[in-house]
Parts: C-alpha cells; sequence; structure tokens
C-alpha cells in the first residue's frame, strides 16, 4: 500500500481512535492523563500487576506509608516532578545527607576524613574526553585528591573508603560495578539543580501521582481519571504489528485486543527478557541492539521499624567500610551478600525507621533469600559495625524488583557495552512508524529519556513525548 493511500484510509480522529498504553507506571499514566486531557476519548491502559504505579510502590508501614521505588524527587531545576508540584507545599527539603563512615571493626572515620570524602563525592566529575569506564576515572582521580589528602599515612583505609564510594555510586546509577559504567552515564544526564532529595512528607512518591490523575492522595492506587481506562493484571504476551493497519495486542489470559496506536512502557529488563516473544515479527536490529546495550540495574531497599530509633541522635546514617580482614571472612561464610550492603539511614519525619541500601548481584541475591535470612544477616551486620546495640525491629519490608516478573530490575544505566555497540537511548525510545509516518507502536519509560533516564521525571517526560507525537500527528485532522 502506499503511503499516500494509506493516509486516505487512515480516517480515525482523536475521537475514534484507539490507543493501548501497555503499563500504568509514571510514563503509562503521564501518556494516558495528557491524552485525555487532549480530547483523545479510547485510550486503554493493560497493566500486568494488580496495582498501578509501577515503580512507584508506595505502601502502608509503620502507621504511615514508605516507598519501596522511587522516594525523592530529585532536584528543582527543569525537573517535571518538581514542577508539577512546586506551589502545592508537598515537599520536604532533606538537606545534607551526611552519614558516619563506619569501619567493621567499629571505628568510626574521622570528621576531616568524613568531610575531603564528601567532597570528593560532591564534586566527581567525569571529563567529556574520558576514555574507560567511570571506574577508571574515579580511581585516578581518588588517587590523585584524596588518597594521599584524607589518608596520608593510610592507604588501607583509602582504599576501603574508595570501595565505600564505589558502592554508593552503584546505588545512584544502578550498576553492578563502576567498572562497567560508561562515562556517557555522567555526561548525557542533566541533574536538575537543587535539593536532590525531596522527600514527600509521609505521603510517598505516590502523592505525585495522586496529582497528575486527581486522585486520592491517602490511598495510592485510586485510579482518578483513569477510572475506566485501567485493566489491571493484564500481562500483554504479544504485540502484533505485521500487515500495515491495526496493531493486534494479546494479554495472558487470551483476550485480544486491536490498537491504531500502542505505547510500550515496559521496563527495559521486561523488554530484555521478553522482546523476542512479545513482538512479532521482531523488532527491527537497532532497537534489539539497544535493548541488549543498556541495561537495568538492581537496586534495592530495607525499611526497619523500631520500638525506639535504634541510631544515636547526631547519626543520620552510616556506612560501611569493610577491613580487608574481615571482607574475607564474609565471603566464605553464609552472609557473603552483605558485602553489597552500601549502609543504613533514617528515614524523613518517621522517627523510628531505618532504610538500608544494597546493590547489584548480592541485591538479586538477597532477593531469594526469606524475610527470616535477611532480617538475620542484618542483624549480624549491625553487631559486626556499631558499638551499641540494635534491638531486634518490629517490622521489616524490602524489595524485590530484579525477581519480579514485570521490572526485572530497578533502573537503567549505561554499561561500557552499549558503547561497544554504538547504541543508546535514541534507538530504543524511536517509534515503530507505518511508511505514511502514522506511529504504530510507540516505547516510553525512564530508559528512552536521553537526559533523566533512571528517574521519574524522566519517565514522566518520555510518556508526555510520546503523547506529544500522538497529539501532533492528529493536528489538523478534523472530527467528522
Ligand atoms: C528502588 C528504587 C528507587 C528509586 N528511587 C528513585 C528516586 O528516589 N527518585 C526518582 O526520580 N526515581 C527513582 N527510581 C526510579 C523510578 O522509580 C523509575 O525511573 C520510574 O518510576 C519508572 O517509570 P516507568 O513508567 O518508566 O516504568 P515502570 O514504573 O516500570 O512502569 C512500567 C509498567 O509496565 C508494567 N508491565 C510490565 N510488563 C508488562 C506487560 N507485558 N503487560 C502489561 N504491563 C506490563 C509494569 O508492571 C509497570 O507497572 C527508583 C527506582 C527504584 C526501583
Amino acid at each position: 500500500m502506499s503511503a499516500c493511500v494509506e493516509e486516505t484510509a487512515f480516517s480515525k480522529t482523536k475521537e475514534t481512535t484507539r490507543i493501548v498504553i501497555i503499563g500504568a507506571g509514571a510514563s503509562g499514566i503521564a501518556a494516558a492523563t495528557k491524552l485525555l486531557e487532549q480530547g483523545f476519548k479510547n485510550v486503554q491502559l493493560f497493566e500486568a500487576e494488580d496495582r498501578i504505579g509501577g515503580r512507584i510502590n508506595t505502601v502502608p508501614f509503620a502507621n504511615s506509608f514508605v516507598d519501596l521505588g522511587a522516594q525523592w524527587c530529585h532536584g528543582e531545576e527543569g525537573n517535571v516532578v518538581y514542577e508539577t508540584v512546586k506551589d502545592l507545599d508537598v515537599l520536604d527539603r532533606t538537606g545534607d545527607f551526611a552519614v558516619y563512615f563506619v569501619r567493621s571493626n567499629k571505628e568510626i572515620l574521622s570528621d576531616e576524613q568524613t568531610k575531603v570524602l564528601k567532597e570528593f563525592k560532591d564534586e566527581f566529575e567525569v571529563k567529556p574526553d574520558c576514555e574507560g569506564s567511570v571506574g577508571d576515572a574515579l580511581n585516578e582521580s581518588y588517587w590523585k585528591e584524596v588518597g594521599q589528602k584524607a589518608f596520608p599515612d593510610n592507604r588501607t583505609i583509602a582504599k576501603e573508603a574508595l570501595d565505600c564510594m564505589k558502592r554508593h555510586i552503584c546505588s545512584e546509577d544502578a550498576c553492578d560495578t563502576v567498572s562497567e559504567l560508561s562515562p556517557r552515564n555522567y555526561l548525557n544526564f542533566h541533574q536538575s539543580g537543587g535539593d536532590q532529595n525531596l522527600s514527600w512528607r509521609q505521603k510517598g512518591f505516590w502523592k505525585f501521582l495522586s496529582i497528575l490523575l486527581n486522585a486520592n492522595e491517602d490511598q495510592p492506587g485510586d485510579q482518578g481519571v483513569l477510572k475506566g481506562h485501567v485493566h489491571l493484571n493484564k500481562r500483554i504476551a504479544e504485540i502484533n504489528w505485521s500487515g500495515s493497519g491495526e496493531t493486534t495486542l494479546r494479554c495472558w489470559n487470551g483476550q485480544i485486543v486491536s490498537a491504531d496506536h500502542v505505547i510500550c512502557t515496559v521496563s527495559l529488563g521486561v523488554l530484555k527478557e521478553k522482546h523476542p516473544k512479545l513482538f512479532v515479527p521482531a523488532l527491527p536490529a537497532d532497537k534489539v541492539r539497544s535493548i541488549t546495550g543498556l541495561k537495568l540495574g538492581t537496586v534495592n531497599k530495607f525499611l526497619l521499624e523500631f520500638e525506639v530509633q535504634p541510631f544515636p541522635e547526631e547519626m543520620r546514617g552510616i556506612a560501611c567500610l569493610w577491613l580487608e580482614e574481615d571482607l574475607k571472612e564474609l565471603r566464605g561464610s553464609k552472609f557473603f551478600w552483605l558485602e553489597s550492603i552500601c549502609g543504613f539511614h533514617r528515614v524523613d519525619r518517621q522517627p523510628l525507621l531505618l532504610e538500608g541500601w544494597i546493590i547489584g548481584a548480592h541485591a538479586r541475591y538477597m532477593e531469594t533469600l526469606s524475610e527470616e535470612k535477611v532480617l538475620e544477616g542484618l542483624m549480624w551486620l549491625f553487631r559486626k559495625f556499631l558499638s551499641f546495640s540494635v534491638p531486634y525491629p518490629k517490622n521489616l519490608l524490602r524489595s524485590q524488583w530484579h525477581s519480579n516478573p514485570n521490572f526485572r530490575g530497578s533502573y537503567s544505566c549505561y554499561p561500557t557495552y552499549a558503547d561497544e555497540l554504538r547504541t543508546g537511548r535514541t534507538d530504543l525510545g524511536s517509534p515503530l512508524v507505518h511508511v505514511s509516518g502514522r506511529p504504530r507502536v510507540q516505547f516510553a519509560g525512564e530508559a528512552t529519556s536521553q537526559t533523566h533516564f533512571s528517574t521519574v521525571h524522566g519517565a514522566t517526560e518520555s510518556g508526555w513525548r510520546e503523547a506529544d507525537r500522538l497529539i501532533e500527528f492528529y493536528k489538523g485532522r478534523a472530527e467528522n
């Protein structure tokens, strides 16, 4: 069919066209609410989970709410999350996120050493001509700038502190090791200026979605303006975009749905695992290359509720430094996975909680353990590192982002493998378009964001970007 014949044949308008959005996370919700606002009528979201929100997962805990996924609004300038809520007085500044660096022999690094490490971490940047990985750049500048200054006579502690900093970077950038992280992760990301850890006053990140949805802020999952448009527990198993007409989607339960436009927002982890079966015919080679090259790393959280806050008043949080001999012993024990815990900190406005973070392969292993075993490990860690005793918590909650087949990880990064394959986010986000220019299958989600990947603001922008693509396409197509 020629482009011109197809254009005549495709006579849909905003009123009649059928749009299916796969996934009801931040990007799917952003796309759907914008399309409805703009007068599109037939917008349906198919969500595999039994809830909306995706990697925003605000849940009740300790008489309040906590986030198992996204938690902070990272920055103020050029951040659409901040822009959306800035006049509503819903965010708290958490300010300086200072922690104590604690060694596995219970020693705490001096204030001066802590200051130098923190300054280095805050100011560390990757030069545009950087060759190799972020790990290479970090090693070089650390030993030049910090190793000698903060620890002139003690290369051992300097090395422990560097390992600790590396774990911290992995938790921010969702890589398993900094040596697999591409400089592009720093060079392409546009950090929004201002406070990097704005928190939601016990309402959790759901507060942001409740505003997009005009839903109840105290009821995570309320669908607000999307009521009647969302289909929960509906995993899409196949997207058939063969031919030149409509796209046919098959749900896991056999239900068939037809659409003129599909916006696919599933995570990069789901794409990696499922794309060969999910798309019929197979995706083009450049898209597959980007799915293969980019990475969805694993970062998980622990939330612990105590009768009384176990950390002393002045202690906001701790970061763990392993002595070489302790690490050796740990690696031979059943608690080997504790090596990848970055540390623990207090939770804003929730004085009885502690929150901990774990990264990479050990985070994936932790997901396979029972809660009892996880708690046994965490209590062992507290005893190992702290000179005061931490009582058994009342409750534990931990995230398991990798083992959930609807996510398969936490957030995306550029590994050096993506550089080797010469691929990136442009290929991932580009739509499958009919020769006439009609978008057929579009891609949104944090991993498709060029400059704000791995964040909620990036996911939201990507949903709006794909909504705008359709709004633009239907401009001038008069209603009959
Ligand atoms: C532990 C953790 C901490 C984080 N902290 C922050 C933070 O502090 N600040 C910040 O800005 N960002 C943070 N993020 C990142 C942020 O949560 C994500 O970037 C963002 O929420 C991703 O939204 P999305 O719409 O791209 O994807 P998702 O939220 O993953 O949405 C995709 C949806 O698709 C559904 N789905 C998958 N497969 C199918 C299928 N076959 N059929 C139908 N539906 C399907 C999924 O269930 C999911 O609901 C964090 C993430 C994690 C995991």
